[in-house]
């Protein structure tokens, strides 16, 4: 008897496998197709993939700047050595509003409150603190409004300690429908604060409102800084496009089959018995469940041997059951998220199944699941 090879197996029964060539040369073909310099978004841990590993590979192939959602993920940035410039888009509070102005995290300004806040703070540490501005153009979240802006920006400048480094705005349809009104509204509108805070003698150095999308379709949105996260991990910039070309899928999600079998005759699977194999077919015991991120949702499908296999029963915390056809094949691995052979399924497959957005499954894959860095 030959023992059996232990060392060709996975770091854990589920894990994840991120292409970091992929991320390098996505990056390399968002700048190509831009032509301007890029803000890598590293937000939510590369939303699930890692950020220091994302934002090195971003960094390493061009990107001049990092922007994260949190001060503390910032800081994680820098902890892991990371020096390139880095915004943070939310909120600081007090507890973490020190550590971030002395790891020159750059803050984003959009209320008074928020000025007053980071002025206070960089007094107290004798430095300037650099900031964007963020204006709501119509996405009707963060930011001031198109006729405060300027006002804002005035009541900084008179605090002091605040350096208007940056002006932005974010985009709410541009990833969603192809020539949305809106699009072109929220570019005019940020236009015209751009024109007012130049003509009061404010300068920004960085212009900066698109995302993805606008990255590929809206060059009159790109002015001299463009923020993408999507596209640099292989998403979809844009739901109503497919990938475009240049860019390369960088995540396979997988998992291993711990045990196959035929259940005796009746038997039903799973948390509420909703479900009995069909005569013939036999049962794939998936080592995933919503522990992991795989949510328990109707039309749930893997690949084995690069066949779609539906699910059967509920997906539970750790597990998942396969319905096998008859004379299936013995099979020890699956993938969730990825490609197989001939068959596919990406993550904006799954988000449409889930009701989520595709950044969403990515994000929700939890840490127990090892991540995997591959230079493919
Ligand atoms: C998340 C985010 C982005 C990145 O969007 P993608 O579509 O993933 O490129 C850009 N800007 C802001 C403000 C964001 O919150």
């Amino acid at each position: 008897m030959t023992a059996p090879d232990h060392s060709r197996f996975p770091p854990a029964p589920t894990w994840l496998e991120i292409n970091l060539g992929a991320v390098r040369r996505n990056t390399a073909a968002v700048l190509r197709h831009t032509g301007q310099p890029l803000m890598a978004v590293v937000k939510a841990d590369a939303y699930g993939l890692g950020a220091a590993a994302i934002s090195r590979a971003a960094l390493e192939a061009g990107a001049a700047w990092l922007a994260v959602a949190r001060c503390s993920e910032g800081l994680e940035l820098r902890r892991a050595g990371i020096q390139a410039p880095i915004l943070v888009f939310g909120m600081a509070v007090p507890a973490e509003v020190d550590a971030a102005l002395a790891n020159n995290l750059t803050l984003t300004l959009y209320n008074r409150e928020s000025a007053d806040l980071i002025a206070q703070r960089a007094a107290a540490l004798g430095l300037t603190a650099r900031v964007h501005l963020k204006v709501d153009t119509g996405f009707g979240r963060m930011g001031a409004l198109p006729d405060q802006a300027l006002d804002l920006a005035g009541y900084a400048q008179c605090l002091g300690g605040i350096q208007l480094d940056g002006l932005y705005s974010h985009l709410a349809m541009a990833d969603e429908a192809p020539d949305h009104p809106l699009t072109r509204q929220q570019i005019e509108r940020f236009t015209g604060v751009l024109a007012a805070l130049r003509a009061a003698g404010h300068d920004p150095r960085w212009v900066h409102l698109s995302n993805s999308a606008a990255a590929f379709l809206l060059p009159e949105a790109h002015f001299n800084l463009v923020r993408t996260g999507s596209a640099l991990i292989g998403l979809l910039p844009a739901y109503f496009l497919p990938l475009p070309a240049e860019l390369e899928r960088a995540v396979t999600w997988k998992a291993l089959i711990a045990d196959t079998k035929a259940l005796p005759g009746g038997w039903a699977v799973g948390y509420g018995q909703t479900e009995r194999p069909e005569p013939g077919e036999a049962i794939g015991v998936l080592s995933v469940g919503y522990g992991d991120g795989f949510r328990r949702a109707p039309g749930n499908v893997v690949l084995v041997h690069g066949r779609r296999i539906p699910v059967i029963g509920r997906v539970s915390s750790d597990l998942t059951t396969l319905r096998l056809p008859p004379g299936f094949p013995p099979a020890r691995e699956a993938v969730l998220i990825g490609r197989q052979g001939q068959e596919a399924i990406y993550a904006e497959e799954l988000a449409k199944r889930w009701g989520c957005s595709q950044s969403a499954v990515l994000s929700g894959i939890s840490p127990r699941v090892p991540r995997v860095y591959l230079e493919e």
